[in-house]
């Protein structure tokens, strides 16, 4: 079984390694301090055994959050001014 892992960010399906929260730009996109609670709550190896702790689960709603507030989810789309992050 491989599941391929994709971005989390809402309607994105490109495929990102499992221990990513997701694509580069999307990831970019999250303000820093969602970013740095989700690193400071990951798990080495919670990809495979399918087991995020309770606080990264509690993370990650919250960018799905973050997201929804802003209705990003429609289109897609990246925050104003920020398409171009993570290009480089
Ligand atoms: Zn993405």
């Amino acid at each position: 079984m491989n599941k391929v892992h994709t971005c989390h960010w809402p309607g994105c399906d490109r495929r990102v390694p499992p221990a990513r929260w997701g694509c580069r730009p999307h990831w970019f996109a999250l303000p820093l301090p969602l970013r740095n609670r989700i690193w400071a709550t990951y798990v080495p190896g919670q990809e495979v055994t399918k087991t995020p702790s309770a606080a990264y689960i509690a993370a990650a709603k919250e960018a799905q959050q973050w997201i929804a507030e802003r209705e990003l989810v429609v289109e897609n789309k990246l925050p104003r001014g920020q398409q171009r992050l993570g290009d480089q």
